[in-house]
């Protein structure tokens, strides 16, 4: 009782529950969320060091130990909050638009949850298909409370992949017949088909997302645009700064201070855009709001751009630079020759 066990990196204590196990994850989780924030970083860094060096840590405990899917989707919660507050966007901002894998604006953050399912169907799948048979047929239990079970999805999943066996190949609009490849359920290897299974659980969540953006009023509006999809990488995130993020995703999940905004809070009387009589959506203010565009105002936006430019290249083209003088190689007479 005194001294709990560590056995193939799991504790056991003398209650053989992984109650203290559970409370240790969400004290590590609370613990790196402290950690991060109390780094005089800025926002961006922070959610990068909760992707990359908390997030992992996280994986393994989650996976092993025997933790109700509602504890991990309030640990998410938990971790959306600071995610909010480090990229500068408000606490209404919702989490769809965080982790998201076929928004139009898709950032480099990975849901817990998520990667909870994934890493229980894969647990599920390697212990039913062990090459040992009496590890296949102890049946073993892989809990994950009542909300959602990680044997149940494997099941459906595969369901449903030998259902996509049955429809086979199907050619997308000009697509020639048997130009798209498919790996089949029914000739996949384990390896494989673990990887299918896992593949359709993040489908099914990913899904499950979009089925609740599209029932959303004004955050959800992106799933009628038609642009093409932006996918943000670190890459990106570096070089913009830290109001640049904030600006591009509220504007895509419309949360910008605008007039019909301020109304719709309750901030403001009317949601009259501030210069003509229309409401004052944000397709209104930012490109079709008449008498700015009579007054010049989106023009002035876009030639104050140009000016930038302009000024840059005129001031380098007429810096004076020092001559260089041309380099020359200096020839060594051929001595041999010399002498002969
Ligand atoms: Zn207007």
């Amino acid at each position: 009782m005194d001294s709990p066990i560590k056995c193939l990196g799991k504790w056991f204590d003398s209650s053989l529950s992984d109650k203290a196990n559970v409370e240790r994850i969400r004290s590590q989780l609370q613990e790196g969320l402290k950690q991060i924030d109390k780094s005089a970083l800025p926002g961006k860094f922070k959610a990068w060091l909760f992707q990359n060096a908390l997030l992992p840590r996280l994986m393994w405990p989650l996976m092993l130990y025997e933790i109700p899917t509602s504890s991990v989707e309030c640990l998410e919660r938990k971790i959306s909050k600071h995610l909010r507050r480090w990229l500068g966007i408000p606490p209404s901002f919702t989490s769809i638009g965080l982790y998201g894998r076929s928004n139009q604006l898709q950032l480099p953050l990975s849901s817990l949850v998520e990667e909870f399912k994934y890493a229980k169907t894969r647990l599920v799948v390697t212990l039913k298909q062990s090459q040992d048979s009496s590890i296949r047929n102890a049946g073993i239990e892989t809990r994950t409370g009542r909300k959602w079970s990680a044997s149940q999805e494997v099941e459906q999943a595969e369901k449903r992949l030998q259902q996509k066996d049955i429809v086979g190949i199907t050619a997308v609009g000009r697509q020639g017949l048997g130009s798209s490849k498919i790996t089949l359920w029914s000739s996949a290897g384990n390896m494989e088909r673990r990887r299918m299974v896992q593949d359709e659980v993040r489908a099914a969540e990913e899904e499950d997302r979009r089925a609740k953006a599209v029932a959303m009023g004004a955050q959800g509006a992106w799933t009628k645009w038609t642009t093409t999809e932006r996918k943000l990488t670190w890459a990106d995130i570096w070089s913009y700064e830290p109001l640049r993020i904030a600006f591009l995703l509220r504007s895509v999940y419309d949360l910008l201070p605008l007039a019909s905004n301020l109304h719709r809070w309750g901030l403001q009387d009317h949601p009259k855009c501030q210069l003509c009589d229309t409401t004052g959506t944000m397709e209104h203010i930012l490109s079709s709001c008449t008498t700015a565009l009579t007054h010049g105002r989106y023009r002035w936006r876009h030639d104050s751009v140009l000016q930038e430019l302009a000024d840059k290249l005129e001031r380098e083209r007429t810096k004076k630079r020092p001559r260089q003088k041309p380099q020359m190689i200096q020839f060594v007479k051929d001595k041999r020759r010399l002498k002969n």
